[in-house]
C-alpha cells in the first residue's frame, strides 16, 4: 500500500479518531483506558504482538525481536487532568476544543495511524521500529513510561522522537529538574514565655536566603531555582514549631544541575550541623543531558525533524530546550527530539484548542520522520 494514498485514505479518520480519543479520560498513572483502547485499536487494525507493560505504556514493536538497533517513536497518552469523567469536546471556526487535545492527545492519534500503516503495509525496515503510546509524561508522572521503554530496550535505542505539542518548536535538549519538600522543626513554644527558642519560619527563612546565594554556574547553562511553596505555624501567638517548603533547580545541562544539587545538599548539612532538625524529601527528578552535545547523530535527527516540519507547514520551526520524555534518552546520550504535529494552544488549559486542518500536515510530518527507516 502506498504510503501517500493512505494518507489521503486516512484525512478523515484522523479527526474521528482524535475525537474518540479525547473522550477516554487519562491522568497520569491512570492511563489505564487509553492504553487498552490503543492496544484494541492497534490490533484491529493488523498490529501484532502489542502488549501494555507495568508502566501501562501500549507498545507496538515491529521487526524488533533479536538485539538489533531500534528507533522508538513515542507519543503520551496521559493529560495533566485529573479529570475520571470524560470532558467536553466542542468544535468550531475549524478548531477542536477540549482539554488535552493538543497535549498530547492529536500526537497520540496521528502515531496510531501510522502504526496502523505500518501494521497493514508491512514495510521492509533498515532496523526495528518501537511504536509507543506512554504513561506518565506529566508532572507528577514523573516520566515513568518514558524510563521503563528506556530501560527495555536500553542500548539497542539508536534514536527517540517523542511526538509532543504543537509544530512551532522542536526539543533539541532536556530541561532537568529536582523538586524537593525541606521540612524544618524545632520545640517551638508560648511567643512571650518561650521567647528566644528557635521559630521553625524563622530558620526556614534562613535556608531560604543561603540558598538564593546560590552562586550560578558560570557555563552558558540556563539553570535556575525557585522556592515556590511556603506553610508552617500555628498561630500568632506561638513560636512555629515546624514550616515547609516546596523548592525546585532546572538547568539545561547535566554537570550544573549537580553542582545545584551539592551546594543545596551543603546548605542544609551546614543548618543540620548547626543542630536543626531539617529534612529533605526528593519529590521529582528529571534528567538532562550534557549542554555540549557534540553527537554528530544528534544534530543529523534534529536537521531532519527541522525538514519535515518545514516541508509539510512552511513553518521554520525553533530549537529549543525543554521538559519532554525525550529527558530520559538525553540523560542516555541517545539522540533524541521531541517534535509536534499540530497546531493550536492553550495546552495544560481547559481552553485547549487544535486547528483541525493541521492534523494533515501533522500526519505527513510523521510519515516522512518513520518512512526514513524503511529500507
Ligand atoms: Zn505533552
Amino acid at each position: 500500500m502506498d504510503l501517500n494514498r493512505y494518507m489521503e485514505q486516512n484525512a478523515q479518520e484522523a479527526t474521528a479518531l482524535l475525537r474518540t480519543l479525547c473522550a477516554i479520560p487519562a491522568p497520569s498513572h491512570h492511563e489505564e483506558k487509553r492504553a487498552a483502547f490503543c492496544k484494541a485499536w492497534l490490533e484491529a487494525h493488523g498490529a501484532e504482538g502489542v502488549f501494555i507493560d507495568e508502566a501501562l505504556n501500549a507498545v507496538y514493536p515491529y521487526h524488533a525481536t533479536g538485539e538489533g538497533p531500534l528507533v522508538l517513536f513515542m507519543a503520551h497518552t496521559d493529560t495533566v487532568f485529573p479529570d475520571l469523567t470524560p470532558m467536553t469536546l466542542t468544535e468550531r471556526d475549524g478548531k477542536m476544543l477540549c482539554p488535552g487535545v493538543g497535549d498530547d492527545t492529536a500526537n497520540v492519534a496521528l502515531l496510531l495511524l501510522m502504526a496502523a500503516y505500518v501494521a497493514q503495509a508491512q514495510p521492509e525496515t533498515d532496523c526495528g521500529i518501537v511504536f509507543a503510546f506512554n504513561a506518565c509524561e506529566e508532572g507528577l508522572g514523573n516520566l515513568k513510561g518514558s524510563r521503563a521503554l528506556a530501560a527495555r530496550y536500553g542500548a539497542r535505542l539508536r534514536e527517540v522522537v517523542s511526538f509532543d505539542g504543537g509544530m512551532e518548536e522542536i526539543c533539541g535538549a532536556a530541561v532537568g529538574s529536582l523538586r524537593y519538600r525541606v521540612t524544618v522543626r524545632t520545640v517551638g513554644g508560648h511567643s512571650f514565655s518561650a521567647f528566644g527558642n528557635p521559630n521553625a519560619i524563622e530558620r526556614l527563612s534562613a535556608v531560604i536566603q543561603k540558598l538564593y546565594a546560590y552562586p550560578l554556574p558560570q557555563n552558558g547553562s540556563h539553570t535556575t531555582f525557585n522556592v515556590g511553596q511556603i506553610t508552617g505555624g500555628t498561630s500568632v501567638n506561638t513560636i512555629a514549631q515546624q514550616a515547609e517548603m516546596l523548592y525546585e533547580f532546572r538547568s539545561d545541562d547535566r554537570e550544573s544541575l549537580l553542582d545545584a544539587r551539592r551546594y543545596f545538599e551543603d546548605v542544609l548539612e551546614a543548618f543540620r550541623a548547626d543542630g536543626l532538625d531539617i529534612e529533605a524529601e526528593l519529590l521529582g527528578e528529571r534528567p538532562c543531558g550534557s549542554r555540549e552535545n557534540g553527537d554528530p547523530r544528534q544534530a543529523a535527527l534534529l536537521e531532519r525533524c527541522k525538514d519535515a516540519v518545514e516541508r509539510h507547514t512552511g513553518l521554520k520551526p525553533e530549537i529549543v530546550a525543554m521538559s519532554t520524555d525525550c529527558n530520559i534518552p538525553f540523560s542516555l546520550g541517545i539522540p533524541a527530539a521531541t517534535v509536534g504535529l499540530c497546531r493550536g494552544g492553550g495546552a495544560h488549559t481547559r481552553e485547549e484548542w487544535i486547528e483541525i486542518e493541521s492534523l494533515q500536515a501533522g500526519l505527513r510530518i510523521a510519515a516522512s520522520l518513520i518512512s526514513a527507516h524503511f529500507a
